[in-house]
């Protein structure tokens, strides 16, 4: 059986290429051997006596972030009296800004407070399986600011204190790590940075949480600029908040064309209502111009009396109407007296004011049922429907004397007229049109001038 008692450890120490070094309760260091001194890249006199909080150098955790006192392994051990099993660790010494990784171990030889306690902490060099490349580059060259505050004391106006800037930050707001570094980001708000959007933020530090948030900053020279940015808490290994990482992108352009596409948005929305507008106005006058050319199809244009057109139209309906009532129909010609005599002795235009002036008589002299037109130059036809002869007699009487009571205005003086009216009455025949009816009332309107004129007859329809 092979006895080990006898082996000498310490000698084995001496030929490991793991580091080993013993610290006293007090934390000093008692031992360490060549390949600790190696790793930790420091001679037996610099290590051996020194404590734990000696200067030379600094441990960080797996996030690169300084290790707190109380988290260095031989702190850990005393004060939880529990072993530490491998932790990675980095080590920053004064000779290299790099990070040596370790995986630590440690465990306490001895009974705490006895005087023969002692942490044994055992580390080999992981630095080419944890660091295949830099993450660090990576944060110090990626598009995106990055801006690492502490999580503590986020309080106005100081905190939070940034510890770690990258190289966007700095090429975006002009301020150099060295100008930040200690700082708060508050530096970067100004006067109109969303006061809301800000407390949002506080709030959200205080209680350590993650956050986003859309923000007006400003430059070192005060140009302001909007960022989109994202806080993250980092944790440590005791999954405490020690750190806040906020990544920021700059999202100015992105706002600003933003803004011009709601500007551009706003600019279509006027021209489509001023086009709409347009659209409209110009149906509307479309519809004024078609019912203008309506007008013009079935009334007359000077004395916007029905025309011979609408005429018939609406003769034809009181034809049938008449037939199917057993009515009759009066059909009547009015032609003004020497009406020639108006134009030669007062001009065409005042004859076109008499014209107008008769029309209204007409329009005035019969109901709404009733046809009526200017048949053409200064002949007016009517017809209405009728039960007896009288009726037609008494329409007759009415106009002719509404006709020599009218005195119109043709400059200087005024004049009347008189009219000679024919009027033919029938039962509708099968056969009765408006030519029939208008050739016997033209007759009788003949015999009315060779009578004299100023009067009217009424007969059958021929
Ligand atoms: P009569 O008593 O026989 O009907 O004589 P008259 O002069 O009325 O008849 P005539 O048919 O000889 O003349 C009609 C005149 O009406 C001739 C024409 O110049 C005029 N006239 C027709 N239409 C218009 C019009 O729109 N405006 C004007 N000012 N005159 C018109
Ligand atoms: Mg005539
Ligand atoms: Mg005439």
């Amino acid at each position: 059986m092979l006895d080990i008692d006898n082996l000498d450890i310490k000698k084995i120490l001496e030929h490991a290429h793991m580091g080993v070094v013993i610290h006293r309760a007090d934390t000093s260091i008692v031992y360490a051997n060549p390949a600790a001194l190696k790793l930790l890249r420091l001679s037996y006199e610099q290590l051996i006596g020194r404590d734990a909080y000696d200067p030379q150098w600094a441990f960080v955790d797996e996030n690169g972030f300084p290790l707190e006192l109380s988290n260095y392994p031989v702190n850990r051990v005393l004060n939880s009296n529990k072993r530490l099993e491998n932790e990675t660790i980095g080590l920053i010494d004064s000779t290299s800004k790099e990070i040596s990784w370790y995986m630590v171990n440690a465990y306490m030889e001895g009974r705490l407070g006895a005087e023969n306690c002692f942490v044994v902490v055992t580390f080999s060099d992981i630095t080419e399986r944890v660091k295949p490349f830099s993450a660090e580059d990576i944060l110090e060259n990626a598009q995106d600011m990055i801006i690492v505050t502490e999580a503590d004391n986020v309080e106005y106006p100081e905190g939070p204190k940034i510890v770690y800037v990258n190289k966007a930050f700095e090429t975006l707001t002009g301020y150099s790590k060295e100008e930040v570094i200690g700082e708060s980001p508050r530096i970067l708000q100004g006067s109109l940075t969303d006061k809301v959007a800000k407390n949002e933020i506080y709030e959200a530090l205080k209680k350590k949480q993650s956050i986003s948030q859309t923000l007006l900053n400003y430059d070192k020279s005060g140009r302001p600029y909007w960022i989109d940015m994202n806080i993250i808490p980092l944790k440590n290994k005791a999954g405490q908040v020690t750190h806040f990482a906020a990544i920021e992108r700059d999202v100015s352009q992105i706002k600003f064309q933003q803004e011009q596409l709601a500007n551009r948005n706003n600019d279509l929305k006027a021209l489509k209502a001023s086009l709409e507008k347009r659209v409209s106005e110009r149906t509307l006058s479309l519809q004024q111009a078609k019912n203008q050319l309506e007008n013009m199809a079935y009334f007359d244009p000077l004395t916007q009396l029905p025309n011979r057109r609408f005429f018939s139209v609406h003769l034809s309906k009181q034809l049938a109407a008449a037939k199917r009532r057993n009515e009759m129909i009066a059909m009547g010609l009015i032609d003004i007296d020497n009406f020639k005599q108006i134009n030669d002795n007062y001009g065409h235009s005042k004859g076109d004011e008499v014209l107008k002036g008769f029309a209204e008589i007409i329009n005035d002299a019969f109901r709404h049922e009733d046809a009526i037109c200017r048949y053409g130059g200064e002949e007016f036809t009517f017809s209405i429907i009728i039960n007896h002869i009288e009726q037609a007699e008494q329409a007759c009487e009415r106009l002719m004397q509404a006709i020599r009571a009218t005195r119109y205005n043709v400059g200087d003086t005024t004049v009347n007229v008189t009219a000679s009216i024919g009027v033919c009455v029938t039962h509708c025949q099968a056969n009765t049109d408006e030519h029939i009816l208008y050739r016997s009332a033209d007759n009788l309107m003949y015999k009315a001038k060779q009578q004299g004129k100023d009067r009217y007859y009424i007969g059958d329809v021929e």
